[in-house]
This record gives C-alpha cells, structure tokens and sequence, in this order.
C-alpha cells in the first residue's frame, strides 16, 4: 500500500494499533458484557490526537488527511467497533459538517473542543419515520424573532448521551419540495426541551452510546442555523459521504480482526488429527474472504485517497461502504462458525464481532440505499 501512505501514516497506524492493544482491548469484552460507555477513554483519545485527525492545525487538529483517519478507525475497529463508532460519528458527523459549514464564530466556540475531546458531537439525522428515506424529516423548527422554536424528535443517534452539541435537521420551509426547505441547527444538549432518551439496549456495538431524542418547543438562537438555510439536507448528505468512508474503514478493520481470530484458531484446532484450516470446507473459505476483505481495502483506502485529492467521491465511497460492511459481515459469520461451539460462547472475541458487524450493513445508509447511490451515478454518467 505504499501507493497511498507516507511514513507519518504508518507512524500513527503502529501508535493506534498499540494504544488499542493495551487500552482498549483490556476492557473491550467488559464494555459489552456491561453495555459501558467508556467515557475514560475519551481523553486518551484527544491526548494522542486521534479527535482531531483531519482538521486543521490551528483549530488543534492534526492537519492530516482522510487516509490517515481511515486508518485509524481501521485500527480502532480490529479490537473494538464500538470505540472506532464513537469516534467516527464524532469526527465525520458530529464535527465533520461544523468544520465544512459552520462560520468563525461557531467554528472558534465548538472545533477546538471537539478536537480536545471537551464534549463530543452528534448528528440527529435519522427520525422514527425518516430513515433511510432522511429526506422525509418531519422535525420543525420555526422562527420566533431572532430565534428559532424546535419540535420533533431524532432515532438511534450515537454519542447523544455524551455530546456537548448536537447537528439536527430541522424543515425549515414547509412549503418547499422535498428534500428542500430542510436547515441544520447546531444545538446545546442543556438547552430546555432538548430532551435525551436512555441509551438503546443493542444487538452490538454495545459500548457505544445510541439514543432517541425528543425536542419539545426548544427555543434556539438565530446562532445556531449551521450554514445556509434550506439546504440542510444537501449539507448533511455531502457530511455522510465522508461518514460512509469512516464506516467503510471500521468494516474493513472488524473483518481483518474477525479473519485474524479465525485464522489463528484454525491453526490451534485440530479435528480428525489435523489442525483444522487442513479441511478445504475450512482453509479455502478463509482463502476466499482474505481476497474479498483486500479487495474492500482496496476500495476504502481508493475512496480515501480521491477524497483527498478534492474529488467527487459520492460513487467510490457508497462501493466502499457497501463492499466492506458485506464482507465484514461474512467474515465475521464464518470466525463464529470456524470457533464452533466455542464461537458461540461469550469468552471469545467473534461473537462480538459477529454482533457488532450486522449494524454495519444498516447505519449510515443501509446496503440497498448504497446500491441506489451507486446506480444513481452510474445512470448519471450514461
Ligand atoms: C446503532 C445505530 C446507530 C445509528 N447512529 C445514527 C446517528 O448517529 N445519526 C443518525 O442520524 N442516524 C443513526 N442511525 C440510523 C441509521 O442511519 C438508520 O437506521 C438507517 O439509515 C436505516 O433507516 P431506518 O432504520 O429508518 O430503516 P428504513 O429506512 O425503514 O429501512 C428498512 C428497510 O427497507 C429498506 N429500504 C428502504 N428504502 C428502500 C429503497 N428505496 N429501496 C430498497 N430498500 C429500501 C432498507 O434498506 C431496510 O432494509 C443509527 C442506527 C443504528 C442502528
């Protein structure tokens, strides 16, 4: 991969591999057993620099670029998705779209915060009746003066509990066709009427925070409208294509963890007299999901590197995120099944990796809305 990364790369993936190896790995089985968010890690993270990846040196950032970001929750995701998904929704689509279009002055009051892991970010897209279908928010928000009055409420939104700012979707302009007329306001989880539910009891990624939330008449200032008004939704969609690259690289990182537990226990194993990978029902399907997992790293670490070069990424990254998170399933499916019975059992890592690999299939854009993005383009391109 040398065509991609520099030494710096390589420098921070060694860092993140071992901060993962004697951080996180130590406590990963407990935080799902318990459902534990691990707030004590949050500092470690901002400490290495791993909040600030992609943003700016001035803002406290690292000033590096995508594909050292994909590396890391790549990194992060081969021990523990749910930290790789915390800091990714906090990176891509928590402080991502206020770096993109948030003006000085609430660039100066939240990035440096971010970055320094003072509060967390989240982003309240996804609504109980506006999935996959975003476009369909039914959350209001409407002008009072200078300020904005808020009603509606936001599903499955990860780092809600822990957020000290939260980028909501709002319509803005009832009359407007969707998905116009739709704006974002940047709002304080303390402000009345902001109002955060209990943390979901999930299938996986059990050590992340995800919460519904309802906003009841939440006065917000003017302040708080994050870039323009009315294009919100356009806005938000440009922040998930980064969002869906992130997600990509946590798949790739959890199917290379999964295929690694595989691998090595096929070699412990033996049935019949013979270590186990020695069966081709075996060894040749742990074969088959390495070439499928390099050819999703080939996608993601593609879709990072265009990014960087500033270009239209919409169709490589919904390939990537697709790709990765289908194999991430797979692959961890068959380390479940290479573990026999003992897959099954809680003491080994592939039933949680099994768990935590399904939402990856789901959130930030299922795989059949990847497939509609991909066709969109191609049709685009006839
Ligand atoms: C753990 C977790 C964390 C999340 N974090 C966030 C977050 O931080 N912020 C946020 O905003 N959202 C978040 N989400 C929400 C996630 O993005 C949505 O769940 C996802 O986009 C799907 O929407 P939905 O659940 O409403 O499913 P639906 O849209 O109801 O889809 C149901 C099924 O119908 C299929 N379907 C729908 N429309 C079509 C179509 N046109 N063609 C073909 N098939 C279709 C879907 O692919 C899916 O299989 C999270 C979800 C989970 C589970």
């Amino acid at each position: 991969m040398k065509q991609y990364f520099q030494e710096e790369h390589y420098m921070l993936q060694d860092m993140v591999r071992d901060f993962a190896a004697n951080e996180i790995a130590p406590i990963a089985e407990a935080l799902d057993k318990e459902e534990r968010f691990p707030e004590e890690l949050i500092p470690k993270l901002a400490e290495l620099g791993l909040l600030g990846i992609p943003f700016p040196e001035e803002y406290g950032g690292a000033g590096m670029d995508t594909l050292a970001y994909t590396l890391v929750i790549e990194e992060l995701a081969k021990v523990d998705s749910s930290v790789a998904i915390t800091v990714a929704a906090h990176i891509s689509l928590g402080t991502y779209p206020i770096f993109l279009f948030g003006d000085e002055a609430q660039k100066k009051e939240h990035l440096s915060n971010l970055i320094a892991g003072e509060y967390l970010a989240c982003f309240g897209l996804t609504e109980p009746e506006a999935g996959s279908d975003a476009g369909g928010t039914k959350t209001t928000a409407v002008r009072d003066g200078d300020d904005w009055i808020i009603n509606g409420s936001k599903a499955f939104i990860t780092n809600a509990g822990y957020s000290g700012i939260c980028n909501l979707t709002a319509v803005t302009d009832p009359e407007a066709k969707r998905p116009s007329g739709i704006s974002v306001f940047m709002v304080d989880p303390k402000t009345p009427g902001f109002i955060i539910g209990p943390p979901e009891k999930k299938m996986g990624w059990r050590g992340s925070d995800t919460r519904a939330l309802t906003f009841d008449n939440m006065r917000v200032p003017g302040s708080a409208l994050l870039g323009k008004l009315d294009v919100g939704f356009k806005q938000m969609m440009t922040a998930l294509v980064g969002g869906r690259i992130s997600v990509a690289a946590l798949s790739l990182g959890l199917a290379e963890g999964a295929l690694n537990a595989a691998l090595k226990y096929s070699d412990e194993r033996e049935a019949f007299g013979k270590k186990i990978h020695k069966f081709q029902g075996v060894g040749l399907r742990l074969a088959e999901i390495a070439a499928q997992i390099e050819a999703a790293r080939h996608l993601v670490y593609y879709a990072s590197y265009l990014k960087d070069q500033g270009e239209d990424v919409v169709k490589v990254a919904a390939m990537a995120k697709l790709q990765a998170s289908e194999v991430a399933v797979e692959a961890s499916n068959f380390a479940v099944q290479v573990h026999g019975g003992y897959g099954y059992i809680k003491e080994f890592q592939v039933e949680r990796f099994f768990r935590d690999a399904k939402v990856l299939t789901i959130g930030e854009g299922t795989s059949e809305v990847q497939k509609l993005v991909i066709l969109k383009q191609l049709l685009k391109g006839l």
